[in-house]
């Protein structure tokens, strides 16, 4: 239905994307959210008072102290040694003892999740202000562009509001149960679908931008049950205790504990955890990382930013390797680009770029932010 000042649009993505944007841990870390490598001292030294004191947290750090040795200059396992050793058992359908029985071992892996999405979230209340500059930058001089970012956190999103409607819309490209309009879904947060027909005001032409997850998020909501995913915005809370989801109500603000509206079953965490060992078969990873392989193919230039390329993140070398062409161009901004750095990347493309500065650096430089977005 239009009327004189509405009118009914499809969002199309032109066959081209300009610039393919790659973010990494390092555009979150200015605004608090903790370095990979400090998360495990995190969960272990006592420095977050909720986890040591909570049920799921000390079953976690009983079992770190059991299995794995740190000396007192504090040199703790890396995280995705601890994950996989526990995907290794889970993998194998073996157990490790008695007491760390194949069962206990896959409870302990999802408590550690629920560890990771605790501090990942434990300081993002703040919107953004680097996260702001870097979408001003685009929606003044291209919005041509895709992001795929391999952070939990919600922070680009949460910097995204001020642009909605008017400027955009973003696209998961991941089905959420949201979008179906039912009974059932009434109190949870509406969620607009950017692929279907928008009624938007006459005088507005907004471009759909996709951010693609290919790690997952804080603020998506997985049922094993009925296998859909909710999209709760603003609600990424977890409870310690007994690893609940909590919500909000608005306005009263009652805390409520999620569960699928469908079927009732309790939600699990949508995010990947950093592992040495593991399998990418998740049914909602899977589709985005092959929509992120049709993004490296349609751009012509790929930016990545404070992103290391970890031998933890094969997954992420393999799709580049097959997907870019010697044709593309390759800019890769890191605080600090170390010789491994660099040779990661050289050996996806022999045409890449290297430039040493912060995420903070890079938005609040203008003119390098055009001269990216310059294709
Ligand atoms: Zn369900």
């Amino acid at each position: 239905m239009s009327s004189n000042n509405q009118k009914e649009i499809f969002l199309t993505y032109p066959a081209k994307r300009d610039v393919l944007f790659v973010l990494g841990a390092g555009t979150s870390h200015p605004d608090g959210v903790p370095l990979q490598r400090d998360i495990l001292p995190l969960i272990m030294n006592g420095s977050v008072e909720e986890i040591p004191d909570s049920e799921i947290g000390k079953e976690v750090i009983e079992f770190v102290n059991e299995n794995f040795e740190f000396d007192e200059a504090n040199n703790y396992p890396r995280l995705e040694a601890v994950f996989g050793f526990l995907d290794y058992f889970i993998l194998q359908n073996e157990s490790l003892s008695a007491k760390y029985s194949n069962e206990k071992l896959r409870k302990i892996k999802e408590y550690l999740i629920k560890l990771l999405h605790f501090i990942v979230d434990y300081r993002t209340e703040k919107k953004s202000k680097y996260y702001r500059l870097f979408w001003e930058s685009i929606a003044e001089f291209n919005p041509n562009i895709s992001i795929v970012t391999l952070n939990y956190d919600t922070l680009l999103e949460q910097a995204f509001d001020f642009l909605f409607e008017k400027f955009g819309y973003i696209d998961y490209a991941i089905n959420f149960m949201n979008y179906e309009k039912n009974e059932k879904l009434k109190p949870f947060n509406f969620w607009i679908d950017p692929r279907k027909p928008l009624s938007v005001k006459a005088n507005l032409h907004p471009v759909a931008i996709k951010i693609l997850k290919l790690h997952g998020s804080l603020n998506w909501k997985y049922c094993n049950c009925c296998n859909q995913t909710l999209l709760t915005p603003w609600d990424r809370k977890i409870d310690l205790n007994k690893g609940k989801f909590l919500g909000y109500t608005y306005p009263d603000n009652i805390e409520y504990e999620y569960s699928c509206p469908i079927d009732g079953t309790d939600f699990e965490t949508l995010i990947m955890p950093p592992s040495y060992y593991k399998e990418l078969t998740h049914s909602v990873i899977l589709p985005l990382m092959a929509e992120a392989g049709k993004e490296i193919r349609a751009s012509k230039r790929i930016v990545v930013i404070g992103y290391s390329l970890s031998d933890a993140d094969i997954h992420i070398k393999a799709l580049f390797q097959k997907h870019i062409s010697s044709s593309q161009e390759l800019i890769v901004i890191n605080r600090k680009n170390t010789p491994q750095i660099k040779l990661r990347y050289s050996s996806i493309t022999r045409k890449v770029k290297f430039y040493e500065k912060t995420f903070q650096e890079t938005v609040t430089d203008k003119y390098f932010m055009k001269k990216l977005l310059s294709v």
